[in-house]
């Protein structure tokens, strides 16, 4: 009996420690990391933490600022940090200052440039992260359309999307513009010219596909990943994103250079893009074709070779091409998307209209890129692989998503490094472009419309 209730009073002492603890850990919520991604698409805020940080928002006028309280949190010195992180170029944020409000409660007030739109959200662990909050700062008005209004006028701009809020062009709208036109310009592109010149001759002597002639296409292009999601990490540290940013920016300066062919990235900076923000990209501007670009990785360092896939309306392919779907959709979850992001339309549309007809086109575009990437590198899968990609869920567009090469391979993964490669590995994208469209000439844009109603 006695030792009975020694033992439980020593129970009950070890609980009440187990209580005081976590009552203790939850006092001292402390920000382990935080990370500033500017683009001008949106500016997103990162803070990580071992538990879930509780918080409040509010935004203010005259000047304009966000005022964030964390509680029960302390300033670490990564908290702190946050304010040295901010650039002086960010599109939206003029400073951060991080102070102690009262007792327990750390605020932290975001000064801002200009009017704009928050979300504020928690990501559980994902990846590589803890417990996340996120605040991402979008403008009033979309960079990309106001780009494409000042680039080819009112006349020639899409018209079909467009809202009252697009429309409009207030100044902040302009500034943005402007950013979005500079980061867009091939001259900015980090690429020596004396290099291009010299591969662009070695290029011309290659391709043999006929210069496309027709009417003017629009090639939408999308480097995977991007800011909180890196992809997949090469044996030497390389990241899949900045590999992606680095071929798509190449392919786009080769495709401007055509005649009747204009190229847009869905991003051109190191930041995240939700998905189905891609594919919205991509069906804004009315893009013919949508190229989604990757670096594969798989656990046997020994996988090689570049693949291309398509969308699946059923099953995959292959058990590689499901894992791989699988791995990519997983960007979203490492990335992390408010819930307020995600697009109702959209989501319609995938579930009423069959992608048959473009899934057929999609595969026809990706025969014809997988024949070309053949002449450089040696193929994972001799024909296009089919899985449910999110990011192929375009219901109008050929889309095909391109693994170059498998950055996990430590042989690949210098090859995908190296500037001239990345070169080569756009020509040949780019020669299977033409090879597509000089055997499938793009529908003029009103008998698209005509076909698109008529489904
Ligand atoms: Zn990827």
């Amino acid at each position: 009996m006695r030792l009975f209730s020694a033992r439980n009073i020593l129970t009950i002492a070890g609980l009440l420690g187990i209580l005081l603890l976590s009552g203790i850990a939850n006092a001292a919520l402390s920000i382990t990391a935080t990370r500033v991604w500017p683009a001008a698409d949106y500016t997103r805020i990162t803070l990580e933490a071992t538990q879930p940080i509780v918080h409040s928002m509010i935004m203010l006028k005259d000047p304009e600022r966000l005022v964030i309280d964390l509680q029960q949190a302390d300033i670490s010195p990564e908290l702190k940090s946050l304010s040295e992180k901010i650039q002086p170029d960010d599109p939206y944020i003029r400073q951060v200052r991080v102070g102690n409000f009262k007792p327990g409660v750390v605020r932290v007030v975001v000064d801002l440039k200009s009017e704009i739109r928050p979300e504020i959200f928690q990501l559980p662990p994902a990846g590589e992260y803890q417990h996340r909050l996120v605040l991402d700062i979008y403008p009033l008005v979309d960079p990309l359309m106001a780009l494409l209004q000042q680039r080819d006028g009112l006349q020639t701009a899409p018209s079909l999307e467009m809202t009252p809020e697009i429309a409009s062009t207030s100044p902040p709208a302009t500034a943005n513009a402007e950013q979005a036109i500079a980061a867009n310009i091939p001259q900015a592109l980090p690429q020596a010219p004396a290099i291009t010149d010299k591969l662009a001759d070695k290029a011309t002597d290659k391709v043999i596909d006929k210069p496309y002639d027709g009417r003017m296409v629009t090639i939408a292009i999308d480097p995977g990943h991007g800011g909180e999601d890196p992809g997949a990490i090469g044996a030497r540290g390389s990241r899949e994103k900045d590999i992606t940013l680095s071929i798509a920016q190449k392919l786009k300066a080769q495709i401007d250079k055509e005649p009747n062919m204009r190229a847009i990235l869905t991003r051109d900076g190191d930041y995240f893009l939700p998905l189905n923000s891609r594919v919205q990209k991509a069906r804004k501007v009315q893009a013919d074709l949508f190229i989604s670009i990757h670096a594969d990785a798989f656990t046997r360092r020994e996988a090689n070779g570049s693949s291309v896939f398509a969308l699946s309306e059923r099953g995959a392919t292959s058990a590689f091409a499901r894992y791989l779907a699988q791995k990519e959709n997983e960007s979203d979850l490492i990335g992390g998307v408010s819930i307020n992001v995600k697009d109702p339309h959209l989501a319609r549309t995938l579930l009423d209209l069959s992608q048959t007809a473009t899934i057929n086109d999609s595969l026809k575009l990706g025969q014809a890129v997988l024949g070309h990437l053949g002449e450089i590198n040696r193929l994972h899968k001799p024909r296009v692989e089919q899985a449910g990609f999110a990011v192929l869920k375009a219901p109008d567009i050929p889309s095909i998503l391109v693994e170059t090469a498998f950055i996990s391979n430590p042989e690949e993964e210098k090859r995908l490094n190296d500037p001239v490669y990345q070169y080569k590995m756009a020509a040949s994208i780019l020669s299977g472009i033409k090879k597509y469209f000089s055997s499938n000439p793009p529908l003029s844009k009103s008998r698209m419309a005509e076909s698109r109603f008529a489904d």
